[in-house]
């Protein structure tokens, strides 16, 4: 194994525990082929561990192992069944849940989402990549999945010199899948859908957004209509609306196989569809806002903060008195903080006294790693209009 030094600067980073070392930290290393797995020491010669190297990558090295031990299949076997062990721990009721995610279990750079018994990953490291074949291997021999899918087409696969394509790996091709969260079926599409196919990150907080299911019910930004279906449960109506032409139509195949009768789906742009309501003096008692990552760079923060403010702001003018807001972000270039001054900033513009009711975030198979704050990214906050 060959090493990479890197800067004092790159050591100080090192010492808050955060398991990346980008490429400007790097002192020499040139040596090291991309996709390696190498050992970094700092300027004074000390190990601080094993790290898969991309020079091509903004961040070059990324933690395998603060250990010397080399490590090997019986480290990755490990890994894997400490996953899975924690997911049983942690996942109530529900046949699809992510089982790897990524530094936060261990595997830089891998994510693998189980829909029942097919697998879907995706790698988005160089050094993962390169050992794969030994990683679907394991997950064969610990899971025994009918199928591994791998979902390659994510355009950050590009930042890492890697190519774009969705393959079988192993197994039969599957096709549509029926998963069960909490009291719902729904019909994923693991080739064709948005992320692997469903958003397992925003299991918990459907089901925590039911509890609070009445009367007229709006869910916006639904993509195949996940927190509608809870929704409707317990909803007079839902009106379940998306842009996306693909998603909606599977809005009322869901509702038809949960047996609900109260969903609208509406294909329509976000913005458009919430002044078309005010204007039409539109009101509901429930509202999810879950809209796509605005501020998906640093550069966009500010963008993004006018369009989290307008959104919630005009979802805050709809709701009814006692009515309750689900607002979502899953922008990790805007923390907690930033999020939370964006909702009290709409609702002194629409003027309404506002409770929160509960603060939320991922679903707990998304573990956070305290280390790696780019780990924690999703913000579902509970509003209450008194
Ligand atoms: N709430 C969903 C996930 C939503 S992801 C769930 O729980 O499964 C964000 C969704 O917003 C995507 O489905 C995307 O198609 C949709 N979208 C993106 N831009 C939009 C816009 N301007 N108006 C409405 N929907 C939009």
């Amino acid at each position: 194994m060959s090493d990479v030094r890197v800067t004092t600067k790159g050591m100080r980073w090192w010492r808050t525990g955060h398991p990346w070392l980008y490429r400007d930290d790097i002192a020499k290393g040139d040596k090291s082929a991309a996709g390696d797995l190498v050992r970094v020491v700092g300027p004074a010669g000390d190990v601080l561990g094993q790290y898969f190297f991309n020079p091509a990558s903004k961040i070059a090295l990324r933690l395998v192992s603060r250990d010397e031990g080399f490590a090997d299949r019986t480290v990755w076997e490990q890994r894997l069944r400490a996953a899975l062990a924690y997911r049983q721990r942690v996942v109530r009721d529900s046949t699809a849940y992510r089982l790897i995610a990524s530094e936060a279990d261990g595997f830089p750079g891998l994510i693998v989402d189980r829909y029942g018994d097919v697998l879907v990953l995706q790698s988005t490291s160089l050094g993962i990549e390169r050992i794969l074949p030994i990683l679907v291997d394991l997950l064969q021999e610990v899971v025994r999945p009918s199928a591994i899918v791998a979902r390659h087409d994510v355009a950050i696969r590009r930042l890492e010199g890697l190519p774009r394509e969705s393959k079988l790996l192993a197994g039969e091709r599957p096709g549509p899948l029926e998963i069960q969260e909490g009291p719902c079926r729904f019909i994923v599409d693991v080739w064709a859908g948005q992320k692997t196919g469903w958003y397992l990150d925003q299991r918990e907080n459907r089901q925590a957004a039911a509890r609070y299911a009445r009367g007229r019910a709006l869910d916006m930004f639904a993509y195949q209509g996940g927190f509608a279906c809870h929704l409707a449960r317990s909803a007079d109506s839902v009106v379940a609306v998306d842009s996306s032409v693909a998603a909606v139509a599977k809005i009322a195949e869901h509702a038809t196989l949960n047996q609900l009768t109260n969903v609208t789906p509406v294909h329509a742009k976000a913005f458009d569809e919430l002044k078309r309501l005010d204007r039409d003096s539109a009101r509901f008692d429930v509202i999810v806002l879950d809209p796509p990552a605005f501020a998906k760079a640093k550069a966009d923060v500010p963008a993004a903060t006018r369009g989290y403010k307008e959104l919630n702001l005009r979802a805050l003018k709809l709701l009814t008195p006692g009515g309750h807001l689900i607002t979502c972000s899953c922008s990790y270039n805007l923390d907690d903080a930033a999020f939370l001054d964006i909702l009290r900033a709409a609702a002194a513009d629409a003027g309404r006294t506002v409770r929160i009711v509960e603060s939320r975030t991922q679903a707990l198979d998304h573990p956070i790693l305290l280390t790696l704050p780019e780990s924690k990214y999703l913000k579902c906050v509970i509003l209450e209009a008194v």
